[in-house]
């Protein structure tokens, strides 16, 4: 049956279409009014937009309503409550209020709060966001919300996304002003995230503990092929990969979600899907729903969907590409480099103030994607080094010198143009960008920022993305806020070429993953935070708290209260891995490797007893090897389970978060290595848990 993809697309979304049908034109306007400039929304437009909803919702099949909200854990939370008020004479009614639309009150008390709830009662209050459309989903309509305490603290990721970008709003449109643009009335901030992910077969994974407690494998030796053919990456897709990807498309699309790119990737069993970018926020919830639906799938095809940064050790693991950018209500891309003069003097100041954002602020930005997962994949040759800096591309950093040096800037040679004044060439866009070792990578009209996981919400990044640009916009206003306009060409001159002096060491077009780049950006005085407990630290630092606090992004107790999250996250993954390995190891593969040197034993026993002189050297050997095995994954348990002890008695949550970095994880890294070993000696039969070969290479 062929399926008609615009009617199917967005018919599970109470989008602009289903509003301008549904609802008075003047109850209308109001709402739109208040999606596309955040004006209050009155009592009498939520009533009409809730009848709206509901009738519409129950056209669709719904029964049930949720706030839904994301807070401080990497997932979603919701709540359903029905439509249904029995009435007098018992029977019921569906109802829905403009009241119950915009304010819910779940208890807030068993979510993360990071301390913010001892002194805050355990009352929540979810608040409706019309910026980012209701939807239906398993029969219930969900209602996108911010989540906060009783007295009006954050207790989730979208409350500070949508305070940066209305701070960036505001900084971006001053600027413009000052550049003597009239026309822009708003700024946002667009996201396209490249989300990565790997999908195994479901009945292996339910035969490792490992993937179902720890989300990644802690154990296995690697496989006789791994990615080193390149042969996956853009590889045809197989026939249940392609299935499963058609649905996940249909399901998205659906739910409004622009779904446009799906290919293999380096990895064998590893894929992507890159949307159509979109508003930050409805970016951000739309990542969400994306992750959700992606698992969900995939258990409909018998396939689990591992969202891990690191599933499988000795191949690639997943991310997330976080592609920015700043875009106007007049249409105009800001990172986009113009056509003329003007334009391209706006791009520059643009351009310049993330650069500078970048450089001031890497510290925050390595931070806003720290976590256990992803630090296996930061620094490893495989994604972007923990180290934050920009690739440019040559033309754009020539530009960029020439301004510096007060030069001509020359284009390919042909053209020369005064940059002494603001006026620069159109140059064309630099598109021979494929250095994939840049963490933050300038590609064309839009920044990629590569350094996210695959499993985390790309909230953190753009608040603070979002926040540190404002930051500098304001710092460059409060520059150009007096100069006439004579003189303004001159004065934006000035201060580009201030700026790009004082932070081109973040600039670096080469290879990221030389050991050479890491000792150069050492001498450059750049951060690079190995590891979550290095990197947290900074999060609370004087002049990261100005940064988010002076532009009211966190009060200080939200901004100290993430933090604490954030190390009890890490703390918390890397306790669940330890008792994870140690469990697999004791139940499962100790009493493998003992079985098997029994059968060797015996074997070996057997044939001396009917031919005495026969040589028994191979069993001996393996069993050698074998026994010698099993004293060191024995001690490597103790010693394992000693130090998860000491680490768990440790009161200090930096501290607690520093020594499992520096002390579990190393004896989990040789505990694996005995147990690989040891796996690469024992028969297909007495194999505890299915092979990376199997996990990798086993879906057609
Ligand atoms: P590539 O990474 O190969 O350059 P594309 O240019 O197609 O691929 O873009 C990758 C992602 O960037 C897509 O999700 C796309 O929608 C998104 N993107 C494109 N333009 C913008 C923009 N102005 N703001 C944010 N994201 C964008
Ligand atoms: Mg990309």
């Amino acid at each position: 049956m062929e399926k008609n993809i615009p009617e199917l697309y967005g018919s599970l979304v109470f989008n602009d279409k289903v509003m301008r049908c549904k609802l008075p034109k003047d109850m209308y306007n109001a709402l739109k009014r208040t999606i596309q400039n955040g004006t209050h929304l009155e009592l009498d437009v939520a009533n009409s937009v809730a009848v709206a909803m509901k009738e519409w919702a129950i056209e669709n099949g719904a029964t049930h309503y949720t706030h839904w909200f994301q807070p401080m854990t990497n997932f979603t939370a919701e709540k359903h409550d029905s439509f249904i008020s029995p009435t007098d004479d018992g029977q019921v009614i569906m109802e829905f209020s403009g009241k119950e639309l915009v304010k819910g009150e779940p208890d807030a008390s068993s979510f993360p709060s990071g301390g913010l709830r001892a002194t805050f009662e355990a009352r929540g209050y979810t608040a409706w966001d019309p910026t980012s459309p209701a939807f239906i989903k398993d029969r219930t309509l969900y209602i996108p919300t911010a989540f906060c305490s009783y007295s009006g603290e954050a207790l989730d990721k979208k409350t500070p996304l949508l305070r940066s970008m209305d701070t960036l709003n505001k900084s971006a449109v001053k600027i413009l002003r000052i550049l003597g643009n009239t026309e822009v009335k708003h700024v946002s901030t667009t996201v396209g995230p490249e989300q990565e992910y790997f999908l195994v077969d479901k009945e292996l994974f339910n035969k490792r503990k490992d993937l179902i407690y720890a989300g990644r494998t802690l154990l296995g030796a690697p496989a006789p092929k791994g990615q080193e053919m390149e042969d996956h990456y853009f590889g045809t897709l197989k026939p249940r990969i392609s299935a499963y990807m058609h649905d996940l498309d249909e399901e998205l699309w659906k739910l409004g979600i622009p779904a446009k790119t799906k290919h293999n990737e380096v990895a064998p069993a590893q894929h992507e899907l890159a949307p159509v970018f979109d508003t930050t926020n409805v970016a951000v919830d739309h990542n969400q729903l994306t992750m959700e639906i992606m698992k969900k799938v995939a258990d409909k095809h018998g396939l689990v969907c591992l969202l891990n940064e690191k599933p499988f050790e000795g191949i690639n693991g997943s991310g997330k590409h976080n592609n920015w950018s700043m875009s106007t209500d007049t249409g105009c891309n800001l990172l986009d480099p113009g056509k003329t003069p003007a334009e391209n003097t706006q791009f520059l100041v643009f351009l310049v103030a993330v650069i500078q954002a970048v450089d001031d602020y890497a510290d925050l930005l390595r931070i806003s994607v720290a976590s256990a997962g992803n630090d296996h994949r930061l620094g490893a040759n495989e994604a972007p080094p923990a180290i934050v800096s920009i690739f440019l591309g040559d033309e754009l950093t020539e530009v960029l010198k020439s301004i510096e040096k007060d030069e001509f800037f020359k284009s390919h040679g042909t053209v020369q143009m005064d940059i002494g004044a603001t006026v620069l060439p159109h140059f064309v866009k630099d598109n021979t960008d494929r250095n994939r070792t840049s963490p933050f990578a300038f590609t064309g009209n839009k920044f990629e920022f590569r350094m996210l996981g695959s499993s985390a919400s790309v909230a953190n990044p753009n608040i603070v993305l979002n926040t540190a640009v404002a930051e500098v916009l304001d710092q460059f206003a409060a520059k150009l806020e007096n100069v006439p306009a004579e003189e303004m060409e001159k004065a934006v001159h000035q201060l580009l070429k201030e700026s790009i002096i004082a932070h081109k060491r973040i600039i670096f077009n080469g290879n990221g993953y030389t050991d050479e780049w890491v000792e150069e950006a050492q001498k450059r005085g750049l951060y690079n935070l190995k590891s979550t407990p290095e990197a947290l630290p900074h999060f609370i630092s004087e002049k990261n708290e100005a940064l988010l606090v002076g532009h009211k992004i966190f009060t200080k107790s939200e901004l100290h209260s993430r933090y604490e999250i954030k190390l009890e996250n890490y703390v918390k993954t890397l306790h669940i891995e330890s008792c994870t390995l140690a469990e697999m190891v004791q139940k499962d593969v100790l009493p493998a490797i003992v079985a098997y040197t029994e059968q060797l034993a015996r074997t070996a026993g057997l044939k001396k007893s009917v031919l005495p002189d026969i040589s028994v050297s191979s069993e001996a050997k393996l069993l050698t090897k074998l026994a010698g095995l099993q004293d060191a994954i024995s001690e490597g348990i103790e010693t394992l389970k000693k130090d998860t002890l000491t680490a768990v008695g440790i009161e200090d949550m930096l501290e607690a978060a520093t020594y499992y970095q520096s002390q579990v994880i190393a004896d989990m890294d040789s505990l694996r290595a005995a147990v690989d070993e040891a796996e690469t000696l024992l028969p297909e039969s007495l194999l505890p848990y299915p092979t990376y070969g199997k996990l990798l290479f086993s879906v057609y």
